[in-house]
């Protein structure tokens, strides 16, 4: 584990199994300096266990940054459940999950990542306080995605205004890779400000809905970063900057929901020498664990959560005229933000 390439001095890496309900499950507390770790659970099939290790000790870390940077005193944790194989009792599995949350003590709080719904929120409840995203409850914060979106939103229009000095993202176009819970309603503030959209996903029945709602061009998901656009927003899976595509990216800006947007950490230098204005996945996507934050509190204050979301538009804005200024890539002043946020 020691010698893990992913391994970043994480404070605890747990491994759980539970043969009765097929359990296998991992949570890693990468950092608590800022207060408990929070990040949510994936559901995931992995072909092979490694790959579970790798993404609950990268995941972690990068909820540490996530945290750190929408001022949040929360610290970075991520907790993966390997799906079993076959038939299984999904109640079982996830109250099963909800013991090993409690085990770890109140050390890591858990929401909703890929593959994990309220529902599996509120088995896990069954067994343990250690866990947020709940439908229903005092504090209840509900599906983060909104808030997500809202939050990349508000980030766009720092980038607009500092790469191209408009106030407004009126006229311009945007790109946006994924219609899903963040990206569809990152389409509709984004029409509702007069922006020009050009969209892609896999599910064809959302694209309808966004050709009806916000007259969206429709693409082919291999072409969509690579269109004519101000703006492009990926919203669906990691690495959709890579050595690949970069080249054919033709906005100015990129901007948007999904985690890990960079293939190689060395796509942001990448975007910088191309004229690119990057901003970091970790930054802007930070409003849906605000929101989540909002409910570990307590006290489910919406004020609190648009106070948050202010200060993640002017940590981005610090981060732009920063990064221009001593001419390095965005990644590179919130990277070293982040960490001095943490005291590592
Ligand atoms: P989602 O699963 O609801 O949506 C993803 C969408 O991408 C789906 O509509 C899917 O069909 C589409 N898609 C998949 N492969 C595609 C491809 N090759 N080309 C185009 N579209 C494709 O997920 P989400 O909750 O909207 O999250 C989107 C991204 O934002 C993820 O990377 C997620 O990790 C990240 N994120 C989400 C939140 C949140 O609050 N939900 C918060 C922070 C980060």
């Amino acid at each position: 584990m020691f010698d893990h390439p992913d391994f970043d001095d994480h404070e605890g890496v747990h491994v759980f199994s539970d043969p009765k309900t097929g359990l296998r499950a991992i949570i890693a507390v990468h950092n608590t300096n800022r207060g408990p770790s929070a990040g949510g659970t994936r559901f995931w099939s992995y072909a092979d266990p490694k790959h579970a290790m790798t993404d609950a000790l990268r995941l972690s870390k990068a909820m540490s940054f996530k945290n750190a940077m929408a001022g949040l005193d929360l610290g970075g944790g991520k907790g993966v459940i390997l799906r079993p194989e076959g038939d299984f009792d999904r109640e079982a599995l996830f109250a099963a999950y909800g013991r090993a949350v409690e085990a770890v003590g109140g050390r890591y709080i858990t929401a909703e990542d890929v593959g994990v719904s309220p529902n599996d929120m509120r088995v896990i409840k069954t067994q343990t306080d250690y866990v947020a995203g709940l439908d229903e409850g005092p504090a209840a914060s509900g599906d983060p995605s909104p808030v997500t979106a809202d939050g990349v939103f508000r980030g766009m229009k720092v980038a607009v205004l500092h790469a191209k000095g408009l106030e407004s993202l009126k006229g311009l176009t945007v790109a946006v890779q994924g219609l899903g819970h963040v990206g569809y309603a990152l389409c509709g503030h984004l029409h509702d400000a007069g922006a020009h959209l050009i969209v892609a996903d896999i599910n064809a029945e959302v694209l309808e809905q966004a050709k009806q709602a916000f007259g969206a061009v429709v693409v082919k998901p291999d072409a969509i970063h690579a269109v004519e656009a101000d703006i492009y927003a990926p919203c669906a899976l990691g690495g959709a900057v890579s050595k690949a595509t970069l080249p054919d990216i033709r906005a100015s800006i990129i901007a948007g929901a999904a985690n890990n947007q960079l293939a190689t950490p060395d796509m942001a230098e990448a975007c910088r020498k191309r004229g690119i204005l990057y901003a970091p996945d970790y930054v802007i996507n930070g409003g849906g664990i605000i929101n989540v934050a909002a409910e570990v509190s307590g006290h489910y204050d919406k004020a609190w959560v648009d106070n948050k979301l202010a200060g993640l538009e002017s940590t981005l804005k610090v981060i732009f005229e920063q990064a221009s200024e001593q001419e390095v890539a965005t990644t590179v002043v919130a990277d070293k933000m982040a960490r001095e946020r943490l005291g590592v």
